[in-house]
């Protein structure tokens, strides 16, 4: 597989490093700018698979720099990191293109799953998954394509992570996934991480597809294990 290469553009030297530090560790190439001059320069020379782009440089606005890579790239994702206050910019840079954004200070496991999951998520729409996905079970029908579901409490709207945990559970349905496998295969992460996230997931998705979230017939916990997603339950 082709290691990944991410643009980071970031002045502030300490979180540079250590931004830079663990995406190698990740398995990711980096190239790092201080300054919004550098960071286009950079941009013109090759071609990268993620942006990180910090707002405040010295010598220009990250929102600038989005728009301009935008306008260059209509396909390369652009995570922004803005600091607290920065609401305004935060909305601007969104309209401008940007895919996602991160609040400094922020945890540096957050930090690499939005990396992972932009990542993902640009892989997803290639065009090899452009195939219809439709999922049918307890009076619901999910479509993964475009992430609808009409269920017996409404529609829903589902996003890109609940989709990508909704198809591994289906393609592997019937069996016991730990959460580990859940988490590596959902978000890209390692197993002693961001476990919580998991849970709420699973609660969101029995509040959308059970009939009684409290009393699981398909998403069902593996205690001390994981989750099972059973597509048709044993009546009783
Ligand atoms: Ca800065």
């Amino acid at each position: 597989m082709k290691q990944p290469h991410i643009l980071l553009v970031e002045d502030e030297t300490h979180i540079a490093q250590g931004l830079i530090f663990n995406l190698e560790m990740e398995g990711f190439l980096i190239t790092h700018a201080e300054t919004g001059a550098a960071a286009m320069e950079a941009f013109h020379r090759q071609s990268y698979d993620l942006v990180v782009l910090d707002l405040m440089l010295p010598d220009s606005h990250g929102i600038d720099l989005c728009r301009q890579m935008r306008k260059e790239s209509s396909q390369l994702p652009i995570l922004m990191l803005t600091a607290l206050g920065e609401e305004q910019d935060r909305i601007k840079g969104l309209k401008e293109g940007a895919d996602d954004y991160l609040t400094k200070p922020f945890n540096l496991d957050e930090f690499l799953l939005r990396v992972h999951g932009i990542l993902r998520r640009s892989a997803w729409y290639q065009p090899t998954f452009n195939k219809e996905e439709i999922y049918l079970f307890n009076n619901n029908r999910i479509d993964l394509r475009n992430l609808e579901a009409v269920t017996t409490h409404g529609n829903i709207c589902l996003t890109e992570l609940e989709g990508r945990m909704l198809r591994t559970l289906f393609a592997n349905e019937g069996e016991t996934l730990t959460r580990a496998e859940l988490l590596k295969s959902v978000w890209g992460m390692s197993a002693d991480t961001e476990t919580r996230t998991l849970d709420n997931f699973i609660v969101r998705l029995r509040k959308y597809f059970e009939a009684d979230p409290a009393k699981p017939k398909h998403f069902l916990t593996v205690r001390g294990r994981g989750y099972r997603f059973i597509r048709e339950p044993e009546q009783g």
